[in-house]
């Protein structure tokens, strides 16, 4: 005799409960419910306290901004319409001891789905007008066919997310009989739902049992009780990511065999006491991890992030100096010119003792017959480049190695096109500046696995931000801050406004800026740098800049990545409520890369102040002026933004995670890798992986890439 599996459970349709007819079972179909154990997986979206319910007469100025929760009967329902096209709907609820107002702002329809003589729930918070009268805005209404339903529940009364056609009253109803089942002794079954984590474990990581978390979840007795059961329910939603990921790696590890080097500790060893500094500890970890995963037999895919200037681009090399000294090629692909330039240049130096050949290709470069010759007769050597390197004709035929500098500009679709025409699958490093929250990198990076350059080199020091306005006098201050700079003979980056996709508005604007900056400092030499210049003419600028012979360059965000100029100590960006919190971060990265104390300044629009711009730009300023780790900067970027987009095009926001939080689930993320370790190989794991391919279909479609 077993319990009920949750892979059993998945194959009962809803059509078998009680009162499901089609017209039910469809629209729970549209919302992705179909079976038993996607019911169970439908988690509610609040519940309301029962022992907390307010008679409308108690209600009083100690609630507001307090969540209340009411019963009462509607006594009117009407709709109007203002002249700016807003609707409101208004519904007049009253108990036994008064009544209230609640108002809908925006096409709800309410009106639709409750009438006058209906009994319902409210709850929401208070606006007590200073006539007495109350009214509770947006609030979250329920309707309860027969108030005495509320006395068979508990006091916790589960409330579901909106499915047309089907109340939070059906789903509870359902839930019920679920329940009733798969607690009753049946046939070959045993009550309760079978658990994917054994016993022994669950008491050690304190967790309930799968059965009681079910129960829990839904029908809690208490706060605690459902407290427990989230942490289980969220506990088992990372065993399936983690359990899809190590399947799909170590899948991807037996069907594909990777190249053969042949480097040896003494050459690289070498190769590193003669670069232009020592490393830092996590660069040292981070080229170890990188050399370890070459040397297997299976091919690398190895995610190396780290903030700006952290020095991902010295630990490039080393593995590039590694490969082609093993006789191959090895493709480097940036997500722009500019910055697959700068990469020539800073790798050219760590590898200039050695004698490997660098080619550079891009759409611009003239001669590019030769680089392709070269690419395609297989002679080893590195290859620098943009997405020219991944374009039909290019074809590798000795491929080892391709680093992509992500930047968060290519996506996994990119990753695959990458064209080889041999059968070994070349070693891959994604390279990430985009600091990536941890616990998001697994969501997005899942299938790699990651080193993490988590320290600066030494002797940074910290960039000092400031916030100014767009009114006349910050502008002043700004030009002011300028000139202290260049008299110390420094340098200055000015990014202008990100206007919209189109790269031409970007263009207008930066040269409106470029004219300000040159009128006002005439005697000085500023230039000008957008991407639609010519390649020799960028070519130019960015070696003068280089060579100290630009003092302020103003370009539009094609600077934003990679640009390493140690003398630049001030960096200015215009309109940088514009920006998103990633890019302002890259952007300050540009300075305080040498001895010189480096400022940044976020320059608002003119004519606005943070007082007249959006609420989101507001944040995200705040933020990044009061905060330089790059981590934690992502992760208030994923609150400000929400959820969703984070996951690429593919899952675009469709996560299958229901429960667990990527953001702010951290330890249990931590707790699932290991209970996964300690039973990896039993039967259980092999449960969890199917379980995890019924629940979790997105990872599939978007992460099955080689
Ligand atoms: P990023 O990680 O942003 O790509 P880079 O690789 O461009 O950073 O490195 C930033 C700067 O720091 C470069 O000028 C690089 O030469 C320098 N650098 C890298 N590692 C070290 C180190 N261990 N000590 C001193 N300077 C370093
Ligand atoms: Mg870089």
């Amino acid at each position: 005799m077993v319990e009920r599996s949750v892979t059993y459970l998945n194959n009962i349709k809803l059509d078998s409960l009680k009162g499901f007819g089609e017209k039910r079972y469809s629209s729970l179909k549209k919302s992705n419910l179909s079976s038993i154990a996607d019911l169970l997986r439908f988690f509610p979206k609040k519940h309301i306290d029962r022992s907390k319910i307010k008679k409308i007469v108690e209600i009083n100025d100690s609630d507001i901004d307090k969540e209340v929760t009411m019963i009462g009967n509607i006594s009117k329902v009407s709709v109007f319409t203002t002249r700016s096209r807003l609707r409101i709907t208004t519904l007049s609820i009253s108990d036994n001891s008064g009544n209230v107002k609640a108002k809908w702002f925006g096409p709800q329809y309410i009106e639709s789905r409750f009438k006058e003589g209906d009994d319902v729930a409210l709850s929401g918070k208070p606006d007590i007008k200073k006539t007495g009268s109350i009214e509770f805005k947006n609030p979250t209404i329920e309707k309860f066919a027969d108030i005495e339903e509320l006395n068979e529940t508990g006091s916790l009364i589960p409330i579901y997310p909106k499915i047309d056609g089907i109340s939070s009253a059906v789903i509870r109803k359902a839930l019920k009989e679920v329940l009733q089942i798969v607690n009753s002794p049946k046939d070959e079954f045993l009550p309760g739902i079978k658990d994917v984590i054994p016993q022994k474990i669950l008491q050690k990581y304190s967790k309930i049992s799968r059965t009681e978390s079910f129960q829990a979840i839904h029908f809690p007795k208490n706060i605690k009780e459902y407290n427990l059961a989230k942490d289980r329910l969220a506990l088992d939603e990372f065993l399936y990511l983690r359990s899809i990921f190590e399947n799909l790696k170590s899948e991807f590890k037996n069907k594909n065999k990777g190249p053969i080097y042949k480097f040896n500790d003494i050459d690289i060893n070498n190769f590193i006491s003669e670069l232009p500094f020592k490393l830092t500890n996590s660069q040292i970890n981070s080229y170890q991890e990188i050399l370890e995963d070459l040397t297997n037999t299976f091919p690398m895919k190895r995610l190396l992030q780290g903030d700006v200037g952290s020095g991902k681009t010295v630990v490039a090399a080393i593995a590039v100096y590694a490969v082609v000294k093993s006789g191959f090629q090895v493709a480097f692909m940036a997500p722009t010119e500019v910055l697959a330039e700068q990469h020539l240049k800073s790798i050219s130096e760590f590898l200039k003792y050695s004698d490997i050949d660098i080619y550079f290709l891009s759409s611009s470069v003239k001669d590019r017959d030769n680089v392709l010759e070269s690419i395609s007769t297989g002679k080893p050597g590195l290859y620098i480049g943009t997405h020219a390197l991944i374009q039909e004709k290019v074809l590798f035929s000795n491929l080892g190695l391709v680093i992509i500098d992500e930047q968060q500009r290519f996506g996994v679709d990119q990753r695959k096109k990458l064209i080889t025409d041999s059968d070994i699958v070349p070693d891959q490093l994604v390279m990430t500046a985009t600091p990536i929250p941890r616990t998001t990198a697994l969501s997005i990076y899942g299938d790699l696995d990651i080193s993490s350059i988590n320290e600066l080199p030494p002797g940074r020091k910290e960039i000092i931000s400031y916030l100014f306005n767009g009114l006349k006098g910050d502008s002043n201050l700004v030009f002011d801050k300028c000139k202290e700079h260049l008299n110390q003979n420094s340098q200055i980056f000015v990014v202008c406004p990100y206007i919209d996709e189109s790269e031409n508005s970007d263009i207008q604007a930066a040269e409106i800026v470029y004219k300000e900056y040159k009128e006002k400092f005439e005697d000085k030499n500023v230039a000008l740098l957008h991407g639609k210049m010519h390649y020799e003419e960028k070519e130019k600028i960015m070696n003068d800049m280089t060579e100290y012979k630009i003092d302020i360059l103003v370009s539009t965000v094609v600077i934003e990545v990679g640009i390493d100029i140690p003398n630049a100590s001030l960096m200015v960006i215009e309109s940088a409520e514009r920006f998103g919190l990633n890019q302002l971060h890259q952007l300050r990265g540009r300075v305080g890369r040498g001895e010189k104390q480096s400022e940044c300044i976020f320059h608002i629009t003119k004519k606005k102040s943070l007082s007249t711009i959006s609420e989101d730009g507001k944040k995200r300023l705040e933020a990044i002026v009061e905060l330089s780790d790059g981590f934690k900067l992502s992760e208030i970027d994923l609150e400000i933004r929400g959820e969703g987009k984070v996951t690429g095009k593919n899952q675009s926001g469709r996560s299958d995670l229901k429960i667990a939080d990527l953001r702010y689930d951290y330890n249990l993320l931590l707790e699932s890798k290991k209970i996964h370790e300690e039973i990896n190989g039993t039967d259980e794991s092999i449960e969890i992986f199917q379980e995890a391919k019924l629940l979790f279909p997105n990872y599939f479609a978007a992460e099955g890439t080689t």
